[in-house]
């Protein structure tokens, strides 16, 4: 789970984690009082979204250059005037795709005088198996340029899981940003209170950047992105109260209600599969065959009538599905349960595209029998690779 940069702050600030003062605001006719409150002389208005590169990004239907999503200001009028523009209007950066994302938040934040900006992020590392913070020093910009054209300036700082976070991993982290004296202090607090937070909120990502040296020396978070373990929600409904549905695939948060794995994609067919790896399979042979999945979906094994239907009605929501796919092994998961669910799901959402169900498992003549008597206009299928070519071809025909 996401959230946005002032909550992301928010809880780095409950952990002595150096940020700036700032208000979170939702109406243009809250931005004098909050510009009041901050006290200026410089403020920024920063747009609230679930994406990066807003500073570089451009609002839908602006003229050509036009300010960004991120807009230093200089007086509580200016202020208000870049709410007013801000706020309601459609953003669009590297990372939103170029359909962009409205703006429904601005954080106006007290302006920073920055004299040098770092990178600082930490990540579940596989490869160690424990927390690892990557540093740089070329900070403010695309981190994946610098990766890609100077790695040697990327450093990559493992903490054992075993020790926890120890003095020399912040020696560690100050000496990859090359700072000594007091500022080295400064990242070596700064790189326990970011493990802290890290471990105790079960986050799996968390990035800085920019990190920022002051010009009075000192170091200062001026942007954050936190992603949290979905697994380990249950723990922390503090952070669950700062979800953002508007900034969510509408198809995947109607998923998790029912305790289905869903992913939306890009492609045509829509999938409805039991057990991970066969939805992965099922996945790969629809890609070999020459069409791409509209979703990843497994319905789990021991699903009941009624998830079926949801997620029946998940996929056929999608204006992008031009037919379906069921693929089921009846292992835990009966073949006359699925084939009751789809049948109750069509009944009740109709069905204007093509459906190929292959069965195979427990139960199975008793869910083909049911699927045949439904007098619904179902392309039987008897294994993985005839199912795939009977959807293909049907969804290249329509
Ligand atoms: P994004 O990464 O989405 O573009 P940032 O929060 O990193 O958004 O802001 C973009 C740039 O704006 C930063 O790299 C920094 O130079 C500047 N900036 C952001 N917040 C402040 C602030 N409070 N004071 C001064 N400059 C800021
Ligand atoms: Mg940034």
């Amino acid at each position: 789970m996401n959230i946005h940069e002032y909550q992301a702050k928010g809880v780095l600030r409950e952990f002595g984690v150096p940020v700036s003062r700032g208000v979170a605001i939702f109406d243009a006719s809250e931005a004098e009082g909050a510009a009041r409150e901050l006290g200026g002389p410089v403020w920024v208005v920063k747009s609230q979204i679930h994406a990066g590169g807003r500073g570089k990004g451009s609002f839908q239907g602006a003229a050509p250059g036009a300010k960004g999503g991120v807009r230093v200001s200089k007086s509580a009028e200016e202020v208000v005037q870049n709410a007013r523009e801000m706020l309601g209007q459609t953003l669009v950066t590297v990372q939103t795709g170029p359909a962009g994302k409205q703006v429904n938040r601005l954080y106006i934040e007290e302006g920073a005088q920055i004299a040098a900006e770092f990178y600082l992020s930490m990540l579940v590392d596989r490869a160690t198996g424990g927390v690892a913070f990557v540093v740089s020093t070329e900070g403010g910009m695309d981190i994946e340029a610098v990766a890609h054209d100077s790695p040697e300036k990327i450093h990559t700082i493992p903490v054992d899981p075993a020790t926890g976070i120890q003095p020399h991993h912040g020696r560690a982290v100050a000496r990859a940003l090359g700072l000594s004296g007091a500022q080295a202090k400064q990242a070596e607090a700064l790189s326990a209170n970011l493990y802290r937070a890290f471990v105790e909120k079960d986050m799996s990502l968390l990035e800085i950047n920019p990190l920022v040296l002051t010009a009075t020396g000192e170091l200062k978070c001026l942007d954050a992105k936190i992603a949290f373990d979905g697994n380990a929600l249950y723990r922390h409904p503090d952070i669950v109260g700062l979800r953002d549905e508007t900034e969510e695939d509408a198809k995947e948060i109607e998923a998790s209600k029912h305790d289905l794995a869903y992913i939306a994609l890009d492609g045509t067919i829509g999938c409805m599969v039991n057990g991970a790896g066969l939805a992965m399979a099922t996945l790969d042979i629809i890609k070999l065959y020459g069409e791409e999945p509209a979703n990843f979906l497994d319905v789990g094994g021991g699903a009941s009538e009624e998830k079926v239907t949801a997620a029946f009605q998940i996929i056929t929501a999608d204006p992008n599905v031009k037919g379906i796919l069921v693929n089921i092994f009846g292992g835990i998961m009966k073949c006359d349960v699925i084939a009751r669910g789809v049948i109750a799901a069509v009944k009740t959402v109709g069905l204007s595209v093509p459906l190929v169900v292959r069965l195979e498992g427990t139960n199975v003549e008793e869910g083909k029998a049911i699927i045949r008597g439904s007098g619904l206009n179902v392309i039987p299928a008897d294994d993985l690779d005839d199912a795939a070519q009977k959807i293909v071809a049907a969804v290249k025909g329509a």
